[in-house]
């Protein structure tokens, strides 16, 4: 039988601010253990929580970009049990009525003509929690240790429907997401520093089937990989234990990335084993229509709508649209070397510039795993090498060895050609000298081609290119290869 995956992700996303939640304790990350702590935050009876207002707007604004329906009352809620990284021994969440509820965003996954509408079921504020550090391993000789200085940051809680069919959609999702959370700049956005964390729900159940199958919860992945092998094991998992007659047992399980699987943590709680109830030291929190319009009308552009007007305005194909707007710095970036460039004329400056940032740029970041802001091409020279591209006085190679030269040092487009030299040459004159020297020296590929075979015209193309130190004009090459080949063909 066939079966068909079912996935639903609970993501909490560390909120920016320089206090936490309920304290005016800072949220720097790397702070020396327990230093930013106070009686608030490490549970001591009798203090009284009291709610950082940057993280509310924080919330709303996400939850607004992705068109949830804000509460004009949302409600705090305890939520209990016993685990020493929370002293309080509950954690202030919301439950019954959150801040927000019912949203979308799109998501573009490979195979289907349109995005995918991932619903979102809502998003709701809570406090985060301490961390364990089991210096020997948990239990180990040394005994565990708990460092407070996470307990009581800000997070929100973003949960979608289980909308997602497969590991490749669940980590779609999270770029999606995620590429709108750094537009909102409302987290830090860094799995692995842990600002932004994600359960995923999976079950499986018989393809065409309407009905849910039973979920396993799993958690611990802390990168997007982790995210799509935890994914795809557990699905592997559950098909396999169906087809030898198994069922599914409803519970958590813990990803062990080092082993490449996961194991078994507990049996899944109910809601009722946290015995919720409305948190009596804070009241409800109000946000009020004309304050929540006030935060929709400032919000920034959303990259859906951004790649919709990069499509339509820039005449890019969608495909560079969407790795052009994913990362809003480098959407930026495009549209800073764009305004550079508009006077100038020339067709398909927009492409050609697409292809220079999300080729060479995005290649070279990406291969040195760095990060827009050190690179040494800003967009002025990146716009400066492109102009010189689109006037002719660069042809498409010269300018890979001027972008070369631009990475390592830094320089100026229009210093590097100026001082090595590098100007295309476009003296017909003297690419005929050169293309005569190459048939006189390539007889054997000018028969070849006299004879039909028109894909020695390559190396003959080769020769010349290299005879004029690969500053010739390819095509005004060409061309002329062809006029002295005594070919009337055109093209290559
Ligand atoms: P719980 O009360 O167990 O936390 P929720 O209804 O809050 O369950 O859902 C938690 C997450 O699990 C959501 O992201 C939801 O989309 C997902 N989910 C719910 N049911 C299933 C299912 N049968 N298969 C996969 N994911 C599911
Ligand atoms: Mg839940
Ligand atoms: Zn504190």
């Amino acid at each position: 039988m066939d079966y068909e995956s079912v996935i639903g992700l609970e993501v909490h996303v560390q909120i920016k601010t320089d206090s936490k939640l309920f304290c005016s304790c800072p949220t720097v990350f790397g702070a020396p253990p327990n230093s930013n702590i106070c009686p608030v935050c490490s549970g001591y009876p009798g203090c009284l929580p009291v709610l950082n207002r940057k993280a509310v707007e924080s919330g709303v604004r996400t939850a607004l970009a992705l068109g949830c329906e804000v509460r004009e009352e949302s409600v705090f809620a305890r939520k209990q049990y016993f685990y020493p990284d929370l002293p309080k021994n509950y954690q202030i969440s919301q439950y019954e009525k959150p801040l927000a509820e019912g949203g979308e965003l799109f998501v573009e996954t490979a195979g289907r003509p349109e995005p995918l509408r991932v619903r979102i079921l809502r998003v709701h504020l809570e406090e985060d929690a301490g961390k364990l550090i089991h210096p020997e391993g948990a239990g180990g000789a040394e005994g565990s240790l708990v460092d407070l200085n996470r307990t009581g940051i800000p997070l929100m809680e973003i949960v979608s429907e289980p909308d997602l069919r497969s590991s490749e959609d669940a980590q779609r999702y999270l770029e999606a997401l995620k590429s709108s959370l750094e537009y909102l700049g409302v987290s830090g956005c860094d799995m692995e520093k842990g600002s932004l964390r994600c359960d995923a729900n999976v079950s499986i159940r018989p393809a065409g089937s309407r009905t849910l199958g039973t979920k396993v919860e799993l958690k611990n992945m802390n990168s997007f990989r982790g995210v799509r092998d935890a994914v795809d094991y557990e699905i592997a998992r559950q098909t396999a234990a169906v087809e030898s007659g198994g069922r599914i047992v409803q519970e958590t399980r813990l990803w062990d990335a080092e082993k490449g699987e996961s194991r078994p943590m507990r049996s899944k709680e109910e809601a009722h084993d946290y015995r919720y109830f409305p948190e009596p030291d804070l009241p409800p929190l109000a946000a009020p229509k004309e304050w929540v319009e006030s935060l929709r009308a400032a919000l920034p552009e959303m990259p859906r709508a951004r790649r919709e007007r990069f499509t339509r305005d820039y005449h890019l194909t969608g495909y560079d649209a969407r790795v052009l707007t994913a990362q809003k710095e480098l959407g930026d970036y495009y549209e800073a070397a764009w305004q550079l460039l508009r006077t100038v004329r020339g067709d398909g400056r927009e492409k050609l510039l697409a292809n220079w940032v999300t080729t060479e740029l995005l290649g070279r970041l990406n291969a040195g795993k760095m990060e827009l802001a050190s690179s040494p091409v800003p967009a002025e020279s990146m716009a400066g090498l492109v102009r010189l591209i689109l006037d002719g006085t660069l042809s498409g190679k010269i300018a890979k060895t001027v972008f070369d030269e631009m990475w390592a040092t830094g320089g100026e487009p229009a210093e590097i050609v100026q001082k090595k030299g590098l100007v295309q040459v476009l003296d017909e004159g003297r690419i005929r000298e050169w293309a005569k020297e190459a048939l006189a020296r390539n007889r054997k590929a000018a028969d070849e081609f006299r004879s039909g075979k028109e894909r020695a015209l390559g190396s003959l193309v080769g020769a010349v290119m290299k005879a004029s130190g690969g500053k010739a004009n390819p095509e005004i090459v060409n061309r002329i290869l062809l006029e002295e080949l005594g070919s009337g063909k055109t093209g290559g």
